[in-house]
C-alpha cells in the first residue's frame, strides 16, 4: 500500500458526497495504491450510512471505522492512523474546507526528500475574530516555544512519512503538534500553501476555547520533547535557580546583620528567603522522582532514547 488518507468525520452528512466526488479523481490519477479511512466519530446525523454505502461500492479503497461516541478529533485520528497501512499518511478534514486536489502537490513535495509536508492555510476562510487571529497567535508562540517554524500547525491536511509517525500517542488536543513530535525524532519537515474554503455545510465545531487548550498542550509537548528523558534538567535547573536566589537574599541579611546591626529575621526577605530554599529543595526532589518515572517508562516498554534513519551492514531487526 502506497498511500493512506485518514479523514476524521463528526456530523457531516452534507459533506461526505461532496468530498468523494473531489476525492476520486485526485487520487486515480496518481497511479498509486490507496485506502480512505474514515473515522466516524460517533456522528448523530446520517454521516455512517453514507460512508457504509460508499464503503459496500467500493471496498478496496474506502474503509469505515466507527466510535461509540464522540471521543473527538484527535482520537479519531489516532485510530486512522492504527488501522492505516500505507507508507504515506495523508490527514485530511471531512467537511471538504481542505481541498483533495491538493494531495499532489503534497506527495511531490514529499519525493523531493522530506518526511512531513505541512498545509499552510494562507488565505483562511474561517471566522477573523475568534479562529484565524488567536491561531497566528498560537502559532507563532508554538513555533518559538519549540523551534519547530511552521505556519499553520492547525491545518489538518498534511502528509507524512509512516515511520515520523510512530514512537508516540496521541492524547487531547495533540493532533496538531505531530510535527513537533516527529521534528524531536528527526524528521525533515516542510509546508507549502493550501487552498482553504468556508464550510458549505454543517458547522465548525470548535471556537475561542479551543486555542486556551492548544496553549496547555503545548506545555505538555515541550516537555514531553526536551525534557522527557531528562527531566532533572528542568527540575534541576529551576530548583538550582530557587536556592541560588534564596543564598543571595540570605548573603544580603547576613550582610546587614554583620556590618549595619539589623536583625535578620525581623525582614520579609527572610522568610521569603526560606520559602524559596524550600522550595527549591523540592523541585529537585520531584527531578528526581520524574527520573525514575523515565527509566520505568523507557525500560517497560523497551522504547529506546535515540531513532535510527538507515541502517548500513547491520541486520533490519537488531
Ligand atoms: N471532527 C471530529 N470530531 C470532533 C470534531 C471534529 O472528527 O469532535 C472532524 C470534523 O468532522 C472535520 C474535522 O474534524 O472533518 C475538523 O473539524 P471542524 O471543521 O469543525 O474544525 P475547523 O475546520 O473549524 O477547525
Ligand atoms: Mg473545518
Amino acid at each position: 500500500m502506497n498511500l493512506s488518507l485518514v479523514i476524521p468525520v463528526f456530523n457531516e452528512q452534507d459533506n461526505l458526497p461532496l468530498l468523494f466526488e473531489a476525492l476520486y479523481p485526485t487520487m486515480n490519477s496518481l497511479g498509486k495504491t490507496w485506502e480512505a479511512i474514515f473515522v466516524d466519530d460517533g456522528s448523530r446525523d446520517n454521516s455512517l450510512s453514507i460512508l457504509k454505502e460508499y464503503a459496500e461500492k467500493d471496498p478496496e479503497h474506502v474503509r469505515v471505522v466507527s466510535f461509540r461516541r464522540n471521543f473527538g478529533q484527535t482520537a479519531a485520528i489516532a485510530a486512522g492512523l492504527d488501522y492505516s497501512e500505507g507508507e504515506i499518511i495523508i490527514l485530511l478534514d471531512a467537511d471538504m474546507q481542505n481541498d483533495p486536489e491538493d494531495i499532489p502537490m503534497l506527495l511531490a513535495k514529499l519525493d523531493e526528500g522530506y518526511d512531513l509536508v505541512s498545509g499552510w492555510r494562507k488565505n483562511r476562510k474561517d471566522d477573523a475574530l475568534t479562529r484565524n487571529f488567536p491561531s497566528m497567535l498560537a502559532n507563532k508562540l508554538i513555533s518559538w516555544v519549540t523551534g519547530v517554524e511552521l505556519h499553520d500547525y492547525g491545518c489538518t491536511l498534511k502528509a507524512y512519512r509512516r515511520p515520523v509517525l510512530e514512537g508516540f500517542r496521541l492524547y487531547g488536543e495533540m493532533h496538531r503538534f505531530i510535527p513537533v513530535f516527529a521534528n524531536s525524532v528527526g524528521a525533515r519537515i516542510t509546508e507549502v500553501v493550501v487552498n482553504h474554503h468556508p464550510r458549505r455545510f454543517g458547522k465548525t465545531k470548535y471556537g475561542l476555547e479551543r486555542t486556551a487548550k492548544v496553549i496547555l498542550d503545548l506545555f505538555t509537548v515541550k516537555f514531553l520533547v526536551s525534557y522527557s528523558s531528562k527531566p532533572i534538567y528542568l527540575f534541576g535547573g529551576a530548583g538550582g535557580l530557587l536556592m541560588i536566589i534564596s543564598a543571595i537574599i540570605m548573603g544580603y541579611l547576613f550582610f546587614r546583620r554583620i556590618f549595619l546591626l539589623i536583625g535578620v529575621t525581623g525582614s520579609p526577605l527572610f522568610q521569603t528567603s526560606v520559602m524559596f530554599f524550600i522550595l527549591g529543595f523540592q523541585s529537585m526532589l520531584m527531578g528526581l522522582i520524574a527520573e525514575l518515572l523515565v527509566r520505568t517508562y523507557h525500560e517497560s516498554q523497551r522504547k529506546p532514547t535515540y531513532t535510527v534513519r538507515t541502517k548500513i551492514n547491520l541486520d533490519e531487526n537488531d
